[in-house]
């Protein structure tokens, strides 16, 4: 089978072609393992906006407008298929741009793509209007259309993953859609694109635009044509783009950050909360680079030093860090130089403020002593697991955001006290609980000020569950019926019958 890239750079995809940024100006992507430039990705301007909305917008008011929507629904089917077939292909891209561990998206993001689109296959021909009864004069129906031209706007941590989940979505509903990756990992979803014309879209209904935030994805953001913004990232940005959003009135939806809270009580069934709490999230293949992490460990003040023992065992035992692309790695590097640069300050902060390092703390070569491809590894931005204890929830490395493989493991006394250091931040994305107590569960469910909450698990995340965050991590939903709602605009049509 052909493959998707070829030479060492990628174009923009535009109007169902490969295409160079219209200033010529190109970006380096660097390969995070091993800390070189590995392909480059087009630096692109608002004249490359202006082509990719002009392109769907065509695109939107020609075929796909009124394609039925089994038809649309077999496009979506079509382009599972399509992806498949590249899906090893796409894996390796993506990690070798960001450095989560191939296993992991092998295994994991890359079939969850394909059954995001088979998901919203299945969706797409079920959209259904109502009729509402106001009385013998009139007839009332709603409508459910699309926005038209919709721009998504995806970070660097899982591209395609994330993606899937607002295209399929966004296409289910019959719109046209402008890609924007993130600057640091392009290359797969600028990869992926031409999957969805290979499987028969008409072209210009799915566009991408690569380039810096402040430029491309502003320029989308401020687009007239542009009715909606998608977006997953950081609560700074989706502030911005809420106030350059405001002129045109478009809609927006935000995925953000988090500082999730991972509690552990004294009767939890340590067999799966020591892995859960060491494994899910933050010492796994992105190495803690994701919204859902629990960097916040929770644990009774009766079990916590040999909780923390236990985890500090099961990471040497499990955590194997190195090359993303090597199979064995279960926790990749840092995704680029200026976010390992700022997890560095951060394990450097913690120490400062006073919490003490229980285990890690080490950076780039000084994690391979001993192992045969050290000189190779040695460019890489390589973080340790890495776990502070007697941590308070004041302390900035509880309440801000690190994005690595970092936790604090924060002590607590009753569940009064759990619930109130849990909901102390002004994030609330997700949240885990672990405990035997029925009754308790329930209450913590009840009342974390979080969007996904767990019991005896952690970061379960499936395309038919709804998915967002409360408070400061963002509006909206991906994944799940309710989220179609958020791609569609309702008309309501009165007929004269008097
Ligand atoms: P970021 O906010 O810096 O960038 C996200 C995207 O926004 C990138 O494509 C970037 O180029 C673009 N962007 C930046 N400035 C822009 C502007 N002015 N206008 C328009 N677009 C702009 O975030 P990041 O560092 O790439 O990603 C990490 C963040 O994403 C973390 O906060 C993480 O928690 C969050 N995240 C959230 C979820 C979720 O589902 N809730 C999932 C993954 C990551």
């Amino acid at each position: 089978m052909a493959g998707l890239l070829h030479g060492d750079r990628i174009g923009n995809w535009i109007d169902g072609r490969r295409v160079d940024p219209a200033n010529g100006e190109w970006l380096e992507s660097v390969d995070p393992s091993v800390g070189k430039a590995w392909i480059r990705v087009p630096g692109g301007d608002a004249q490359d906006v202006d082509h990719a909305v002009a392109a769907a917008k065509a695109a939107f008011s020609g075929s796909w407008r009124s394609m039925p929507a089994t038809q649309r629904a077999g496009l979506l089917r079509a382009a599972a298929v399509e992806i498949g077939k590249h899906a090893e292909e796409l894996a390796t891209i993506e990690c070798r741009d960001n450095g989560k561990p191939l296993a992991e998206a092998i295994a994991g993001d890359l079939p969850s793509v394909v059954e995001m689109m088979n998901y919203w296959a299945g969706a797409a021909d079920k959209i259904h209007g109502e009729t509402i009864e106001i009385g013998p004069t009139s007839h009332n129906f709603v409508r459910h259309e699309p926005l038209g031209v919709v721009g998504i706007i995806v970070p660097w941590n899982s591209p395609l993953a994330i993606l899937a989940a607002k295209v399929g979505a966004a296409l289910a509903a019959g719109n046209c859609v402008v890609l924007k990756p993130a600057e640091q990992a392009a290359a797969s979803i600028l990869t992926i694109a031409a999957c969805f014309d290979a499987a028969g879209f008409p072209h210009g209904v799915v566009n991408v635009v690569s380039g810096l935030g402040e430029v491309v994805g502003d320029a989308l953001v401020r687009h007239p044509d542009v009715r909606k913004i998608a977006m997953t990232g950081s609560t700074e940005t989706a502030r911005r783009i809420s106030e350059r959003a405001a002129p045109t009135l478009k809609q927006l939806a935000f995925e953000l950050g988090g500082k999730s809270p991972n509690i552990v009580f004294a009767d939890a069934d340590l067999e799966l909360a020591v892995p859960g709490a060491s494994t899910s999230a933050v010492f796994t293949g992105g190495a803690g680079q994701t919204c859902v992490a629990g960097s916040r460990l929770l644990v009774h003040a009766s079990i916590y030093d040999d909780f923390l023992e236990r985890v500090e065992r099961h990471v040497a035992m499990h955590v194997r860090l190195g090359n993303a692309l090597d199979r064995q790695t279960t926790m990749g590097p840092i995704a680029f130089a200026a976010q390992y640069e700022k997890v560095k300050s951060y394990v450097e902060l913690g120490r400062k403020e006073g919490a003490e390092i229980a285990f890690g703390g080490r950076f780039g070569p000084e994690n391979f002593d001993g192992r045969e491809e050290a000189e190779a590894l040695a460019g890489g931005y390589f973080v340790s697991p890495t776990l502070f204890r007697g941590a308070t929830n004041d302390m900035r490395v509880c309440r801000e955001e690190i994005f690595g493989p970092v936790t604090c493991a924060i002590p607590f006394h009753d569940d009064d006290e759990a619930l109130a250091i849990a909901n102390d931040t002004h994030y609330g994305l997700a949240a885990g609980v672990w405990t035997r107590d029925l009754k308790r569960a329930h209450r913590f469910v009840r009342d974390l000020e979080a969007g996904a909450v767990w019991v005896n698990a952690y970061r379960r995340i499936h395309w038919a569950a709804p998915f967002g965050g409360y408070k400061e991590s963002g509006y909206g939903r991906d994944s799940g019926l309710e989220s179609l709602r958020g791609y569609q605009q309702t008309k309501t049509a009165w007929i004269d019958l008097s």
